[in-house]
């Protein structure tokens, strides 16, 4: 069985996640920060479709959550075989750099890239073989962003993801003969809350159109990517990284 923590599995990208995992019938802590009434409807969702599932209330960018997160799945559920990587923040409005506070890039970096890292330190714990484990896969939610360096907009955010990327690779390197892959998918615009979390509100029905395949794409569509990455179907794929971006570059 799969056993997978999906960091920010309450809302968008995170919980369409945990809820196509559900479907595989695998046990999924489900991690999120502030939404329990909708981290316990995606439990729900996941238990309706044969699958286990626990909600658990944590900070990626604090140790001690992340580490309460990860013996929480392993009280419940035995061996990890997946870790997503999902939990981010954009940050509350659109900035150019002569705006941005250190305290703004200091909670994107303690979330983005810490909390991605520590939570990848939990996982190859578990899965390398050198402490027990039996491999497995980690998938790191990353951005288009990380390309484009999203100028006049997010550029600290963006270089979250870039960081994110440079340790997928890094560390798709340094575990790949412990039987862990680690890969990364990089969402472009997406129709998730996180736009209205950055003062965005109307960021989908604005920029879809102007998209490739003029729309925004959904939760759901970055998911299959995400759960294609954790399976065995991509048994032979390491250190690369997917677009879900509808054609966008
Ligand atoms: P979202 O709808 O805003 O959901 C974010 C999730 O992360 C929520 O479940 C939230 O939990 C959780 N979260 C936030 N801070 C956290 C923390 N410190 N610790 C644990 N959980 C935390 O975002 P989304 O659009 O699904 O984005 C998911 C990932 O995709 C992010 O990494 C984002 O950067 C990336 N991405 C998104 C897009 C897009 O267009 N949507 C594009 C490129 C990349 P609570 O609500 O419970 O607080």
């Amino acid at each position: 069985m799969q056993v997978v923590i999906v960091t920010g599995a309450s809302r968008g990208i995170g919980a369409a996640t945990a809820k196509l995992l559900g479907r595989n019938q695998a046990a999924v802590v489900v991690n999120y920060r502030t939404g329990a009434q909708q981290a316990n409807e995606v439990v729900a969702d996941i238990e309706a479709a044969g699958g286990k599932a626990i909600a658990v209330q944590g900070d990626v960018g604090t140790e001690a959550d992340v580490m309460h997160m990860f013996a929480e799945c392993d009280r419940l559920f035995g061996p990890l075989t997946g870790l997503v990587n999902n939990a981010g923040i954009v940050g509350a409005e659109k900035r150019r750099i002569e705006t941005v506070s250190f305290d703004t890039i200091m909670t994107l970096m303690r979330v983005n890239v810490a909390g991605a890292l520590l939570c990848a330190r939990e996982a190859v714990k578990r899965m390398s073989p050198k402490h027990g484990g039996r491999g497995g896969a980690i998938v790191n939610v990353s951005s288009l962003g990380a390309i484009t360096g999203s100028p006049k907009a997010f550029i600290d955010y963006a270089a979250s993801k870039g960081a994110m990327d440079t340790m997928t690779i890094g560390l798709a390197a340094e575990v790949a003969d412990r039987g862990i892959r680690v890969n990364a998918v990089r969402p472009g615009l997406i129709d998730t809350d996180i736009h209205a979390s950055a003062g965005l509100p109307d960021r989908v029905e604005r920029f879809g159109p102007q998209m490739p395949m003029k729309r925004a794409g959904t939760a759901e569509e970055v998911a299959e990517a995400i759960v294609w990455l954790l399976s065995d179907k991509a048994s032979y794929v390491t250190g690369e990284f997917i677009g879900v971006t509808g054609g966008a570059r």
